[in-house]
């Protein structure tokens, strides 16, 4: 079973703490815009993306909001509330549909407090998503909007087995926390070299290179990897 599993945390978890963790785990399709938590809350769940992927959001009092973090294949959700911090102080939303696992967040903390291999991963893990964080918060200070998709789409495609996603510009500006407007002069250059091309809200990324190359350095400190080897 963990062998079929995409999501790397609980396919790198030693056999006897997968087999302990399996029966709590359920399998889920997340739609493309659903919610999973607030604010505030205190999150029920822990998330395992497979296919899926799971944007953290800052909600701000007057409506504006921005993506913080990404999660995919590679992560989980929860992990703030996980090391300590509670009620989680972002909102949980889909970005892309797709499978996951999860599991009640107190089972998981039970199997934290019992499995080194648990541990471990969600440590290391953590050190992962810290570094995603603070290294897009910076990059959005210091570089231009077309940097920021660009660095965006490819983050993103990392974590798809498809290169096509259901993606408005709209939303694409809700997730860089600006205007439309920017994002439809961005990807109508994006489009006009080829990186990308549009029809009826369906984005398909068509040339990953020439994404790279409007992207900023952020992207390589950042890359998951999926399939970013074979592009790269
Ligand atoms: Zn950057």
């Amino acid at each position: 079973m963990k062998e079929m599993l995409t999501n790397k945390i609980l396919n790198g978890l030693p056999d006897a703490e997968f087999a302990r963790l399996m029966p709590l785990l359920e399998p889920v399709a997340l739609s493309a815009g659903e919610r999973l938590s607030e604010a505030g809350e205190t999150a029920q769940f822990i998330y395992f993306p497979e296919n899926s992927v799971i944007s953290c959001h800052a909600d701000m009092q007057d409506g504006e909001s921005v993506e913080v973090g990404m999660v995919g294949f590679e992560g989980m959700t929860g992990i703030t509330s996980l090391l300590g911090s509670r009620p989680t102080a972002h909102s949980l939303n889909v970005s892309v549909a797709g499978s996951a696992l999860r599991v009640m967040k107190d089972d998981f903390e039970r199997e934290i407090l019992r499995g080194v291999g648990v541990k471990q991963s969600l440590l290391a893990y953590a050190g992962e998503y810290i570094t995603q964080i603070s290294q897009r918060s910076a990059c959005a200070v210091l570089h231009r909007l077309e940097q920021r998709l660009a660095v965006w789409l490819l983050l993103l495609a990392d974590r798809l087995d498809t290169d096509v996603i259901q993606m408005t510009h709209e939303r694409m500006a809700q997730h860089l926390g600006v205007r439309r407007a920017g994002v439809t002069v961005v990807a109508a250059q994006m489009q006009a070299v080829g990186a990308i091309s549009y029809t009826r809200g369906n984005l398909r990324l068509e040339d990953r290179r020439t994404l790279a190359a409007m992207a900023c350095e952020c992207y390589g400190a950042l890359s998951v990897g999926r399939q970013q080897t074979a592009y790269m």
